[in-house]
This record gives structure tokens, C-alpha cells and sequence, in this order.
């Protein structure tokens, strides 16, 4: 089977010879305390630096998925308020995980069609909180607007979920102070594993705060990184598969002019074949998460099925109406051929 779902999907096929590899090697028994784990975390937080372009002195930590990531910085960077940005599913889920542990935090809501606009927001909020791929409708905020509500909002932390484009296109992190994903998405393995890229303002504001009541407290995570080690026994074998895929993937430049080249073919290729796309406007449509309008999604999923692939369901309010399509750096040319053979009308 080939996963177009967005997330968990397709895995690399070269993650089969790592996780022998990992077996073989002793890797899955080995003590998260021993210099063996801090060799491998170690490596691979110098290879998401190297790969993925993020400042040196950002500090990046381990966690379980993006979903921890969103309670994390609930916990531990926000004081009060927050401000949510945000037009789809993702966005409102982290909006009301943030309300039940920071009542006093406030969103607002924006149009699909239409790029946020990047104002100076009154009061001034301690934290803005982004997505900027939105898993469930297929838009993306663009790093200019990110660069923008940035230069704008000076005084405020900028947190931003990428989970569903991180390794896939280029990010600009010096524009934002928080970052995360989960590998089950742009990064081809399996799930069970995120990553959070915080900037050195980051650092300062949860020493300020203090907040240490929780195995997963930002600032006891901070303490355990000068070490490359974890609060609690993490996913070794996600680390380590995160560690051998990076060393083979090429750098983000070049995996983003692929993305994009394979975005472009699709949107081409899906408007050419008289499909309807969720989102018409160029400027805010994705290029790692396609959705596509349909009135009976379930006959072409259940297609695409009988020809060995899995097509991902509409989501959220858009579940019956749409179907998506994963575009992320482990589907090959031959892949998307395939599918789109079954995407053709006549
Ligand atoms: C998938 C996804 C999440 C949740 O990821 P988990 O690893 O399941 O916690 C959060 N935000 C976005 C935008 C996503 O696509």
C-alpha cells in the first residue's frame, strides 16, 4: 500500500533497513541515560540544525507528538494570555487545549480564501499562536506574513505549529521563537515522536516564569538538554530513526524545490482534470496537503484502495465534501503517477 493520508504516512522506504539495523545493534534496550542514547540525540539534534537550516542557537527538545507540544507551551511559556490565529481544525483544537489550562486565551478566526492579516495586535498579546500548515482545509501562512506579524508584534513570542510542513519546505525560524512537528508527516517515519525548535527568548521566559510542576515543564527539559537527555525514557528508536534519516535526506532547499515542483504538478494536473480544490487562492493554498472538493469521497477513496493506495479523508467540518492528498518529501515521481491515473476523468 502507498499512503497519501496526510499523516501518519508514507515512511521512507530505507526506515525497513534502520529498524533492523536498531535491532541488531542493540539499540531499542539500550538506558536513556547512557552515553550511547546521548551520542544519537546528540547527533541528530546537530542534523535537524544542519538539514532543516535552524539558528545555532535555538534550542531543540524531544517530545511525543505536536499535540504535547501544544500543552507544553500552555504550561510552561504562557503566563496568562495568548492570542490564536487561526481558520481550520488544528488551530481550534490547540486554541481549546491552550483555554483549559490558560482560560484567558483569545483567537481569531480567519477566512480561508484570504491571507491573515499582519497587524499589531492590541493588547499586546504574550504570545501569537500560528499554524502555519493547516492540516484539515490545505492552506499555509507564507514565511513573509510570518516575518510580518513578527516585526509587528516586537513585545509578543511567536509560536508556530508546523507539523505538517516541517522537512518539507523551508522555514524562516528566526521569524518565529517556537516551532514544532511530529515525524509522521514531512518527515517519512513512523508516529510517535515530535520535535520543538525553541529560540533563545524562549529560554529566558520560562526561567522568568519557573513553572516546574510537570514531567514535561519546559524549564526541567531545558536542564536535561545541556545534556542531550530527556525527562522521562523517550522514544530511542523514533530518535534514532529521525537521526539515520537525516543523515540521508538532502538539505531543506532542495527537498523545498521538490515539494514544490510536485504541488505544482498537482494543482495543475488536478484543475487540468476539471477537479474542484478546496482552495482556489494560490497565495494560501498548501503545497504539502492538497484537498480536493468531491461529492462522494468514500467512491474514490474506496478506488484508490483496491489499487493499493490510501487517500486521506476530509477533515473536521470538511470531512464529507473532501478528500486529501499528502504531498511530502517520501512520495516519489512514480507514486503520484500512479495516482493520478486514477484521478483521470474519462
Ligand atoms: C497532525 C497535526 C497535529 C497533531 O500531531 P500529533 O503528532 O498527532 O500530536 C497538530 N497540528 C497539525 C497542524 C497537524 O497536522
Amino acid at each position: 500500500m502507498i499512503s497519501f493520508y496526510p499523516g501518519p504516512s508514507q515512511v521512507y522506504p530505507f526506515v525497513k533497513d534502520d529498524m533492523i539495523e536498531a535491532f541488531n545493534k542493540g539499540i531499542l534496550g539500550i538506558n536513556h541515560r547512557s552515553s550511547a542514547f546521548i551520542e544519537i540525540s546528540k547527533e541528530c539534534i546537530g542534523l535537524l540544525k544542519k538539514k532543516l537550516l535552524i539558528p545555532e542557537d535555538y534550542s531543540i527538545f524531544f517530545t511525543s507528538s505536536a499535540t504535547e507540544c501544544w500543552e507544553i507551551i500552555a504550561q510552561s511559556v504562557i503566563k496568562e494570555d495568548a492570542l490564536f490565529l487561526f481558520n481550520g481544525a488544528f488551530g481550534q483544537k490547540w486554541f481549546e487545549t491552550t483555554l483549559k489550562i490558560k482560560p484567558k486565551a483569545l483567537k481569531i478566526e480567519f477566512d480561508l480564501e484570504t491571507p491573515i492579516e499582519a497587524i499589531a495586535f492590541s493588547p499586546i498579546p504574550e504570545l501569537i499562536a500560528i499554524v502555519q500548515n493547516e492540516t484539515s482545509n490545505a492552506t499555509q501562512i507564507s514565511n513573509d506574513i510570518i516575518q510580518t506579524i513578527r516585526h509587528k508584534n516586537q513585545s509578543s513570542l511567536i509560536a508556530v505549529d508546523a507539523t505538517s510542513s516541517l522537512g518539507g519546505i523551508k522555514l524562516d525560524f528566526n521569524q518565529g521563537d517556537i516551532w514544532f512537528a511530529s515525524v509522521q508527516k514531512c518527515l517519512g517515519l513512523p508516529a510517535g515522536l515530535g520535535v520543538m525548535i525553541c529560540s533563545p527568548k524562549v529560554k529566558s521566559r520560562v526561567q522568568y516564569l519557573g513553572e516546574n510542576k510537570h514531567y514535561n515543564s519546559l524549564q526541567i527539559m531545558y536542564e536535561r538538554m545541556e545534556s542531550y537527555q530527556t525527562t522521562h525514557t523517550p522514544n530511542i528508536l523514533g530518535i534514532y530513526l529521525l537521526m539515520k534519516c537525516l543523515r540521508r535526506i538532502e538539505g531543506i532547499e532542495l527537498i523545498e524545490q521538490k515539494t514544490l515542483e510536485k504541488s505544482s504538478l498537482w494543482y495543475e494536473f488536478l484543475e487540468s482534470e476539471g477537479h474542484k480544490l478546496l482552495i482556489k487562492n494560490k497565495l494560501v493554498r498548501s503545497d504539502t496537503v492538497i484537498a480536493v472538493k468531491c461529492n462522494h469521497p468514500e467512491d474514490i477513496k474506496e478506488k484508490a484502495k483496491k489499487n493499493g493506495i490510501i487517500l486521506g479523508n476530509g477533515y473536521g467540518h470538511w470531512a464529507d465534501k473532501t478528500f486529501r492528498i499528502a504531498n511530502f518529501p517520501a512520495h516519489t515521481m512514480k507514486d503520484i503517477s500512479l495516482l493520478m491515473n486514477l484521478l483521470k476523468r474519462q
